[in-house]
């Protein structure tokens, strides 16, 4: 009865070292994949990393190698070039350093975004103003489109930052002249819906597919290049987002391939 008693206090010792040496083992099992998860997590961080410096390396480099080679061309041929020459020259520096300056400042913006750094100046505009202005130079830079306003009199005033307001229509403006081909239209349209104002651009130009729809609005998503000398970095749209919701608004994507896009966000009143 003694030597019972002995062995099942034995075995009842043996069974709790061994609960809890289980119990040790999930634990070290919890950190393992916990760590295979980090270790995944890490690797997606690094390939974005290396894409991201790729794609900005190569789009750096394209703007970077006119300003060279133009500013080369005025420096070593000044005398036998002729006067319009030298105006063309210059003006394609001009254009590719407003491209650099443009590709800095989205770059900024998108880690001022990411990291919830992005400050709003917000004020009370006139939106109908603002979109008259974005449209009005968007004639003056893409003057083979025919951009039309088609926009309600009487909207009202808007509280936003108007600068980054601006920032949102001028990318969309230049989506619609980029994926469109000369010629055709552009309508910028703004109405107000009962406590929101809706502003959209459409086009008639390629169109996208319906399941890239969604994915237009990720951080540097790009449909593979389907025009020759289309230039980008799959950012102007992810910003928009960023700075439509930072006002408290939606951004939105309406296409058809081959017959084309509309973008459309909304602002509260
Ligand atoms: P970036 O704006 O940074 O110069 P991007 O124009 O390529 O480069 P986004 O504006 O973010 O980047 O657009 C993402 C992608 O969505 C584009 O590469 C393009 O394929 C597609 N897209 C956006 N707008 C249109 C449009 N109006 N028509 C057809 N495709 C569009
Ligand atoms: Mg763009």
């Amino acid at each position: 009865m003694k030597d019972e008693a002995k062995t099942k206090k034995r075995i009842t010792n043996e069974l709790a070292e061994l609960c809890q040496r289980i119990a040790e083992l999930e634990k070290v099992e919890a950190e393992r994949q916990q760590l295979e998860r980090k270790v995944v997590e890490y690797e997606e961080l690094d390939r974005l990393k290396s894409d991201l410096l790729s794609t900005v390396s190569h789009e750096l480099r394209t703007p970077l190698a006119a300003i060279k080679g133009y500013t080369t061309m005025l420096l070593d041929y000044d005398r036998r070039l002729r006067c319009e020459e030298k105006q063309e020259h210059l003006q394609s520096i001009d254009r590719a350093t407003d491209r650099l300056t443009e590709l800095v400042d989205h770059l900024l913006d998108m880690s001022q975004l990411n990291a919830g750094l992005l400050k709003l100046e917000k004020q009370p505009i006139s939106i109908s103003k603002l979109i008259r202005e974005a449209v009005a130079e968007a004639k003056l830079t893409a003057p083979r489109h025919q951009i039309v306003l088609n926009m309600r009199k009487g909207l009202p005033r808007v509280n936003i930052d108007a600068k980054r307001i601006r920032q949102v229509l001028d990318n969309l403006i230049d989506n619609a002249c980029k994926y469109s081909k000369e010629g055709s239209s552009v309508v910028v349209q703004a109405h107000r819906g009962g406590s929101e104002l809706h502003i959209s651009v459409a086009d008639q130009g390629i169109g996208i597919p319906a399941g890239d729809l969604e994915r237009v609005f990720d951080w540097m998503y790009r449909i593979e290049k389907r025009l020759p000398q289309e230039e980008g970095l799959g950012l102007g749209l992810s910003i928009s987002k960023g700075l439509v919701q930072a006002h408290g608004g939606r951004i939105w994507m309406e296409s058809e391939e081959g017959k084309g896009s509309k973008c459309s966000f909304t602002l509260p009143l």
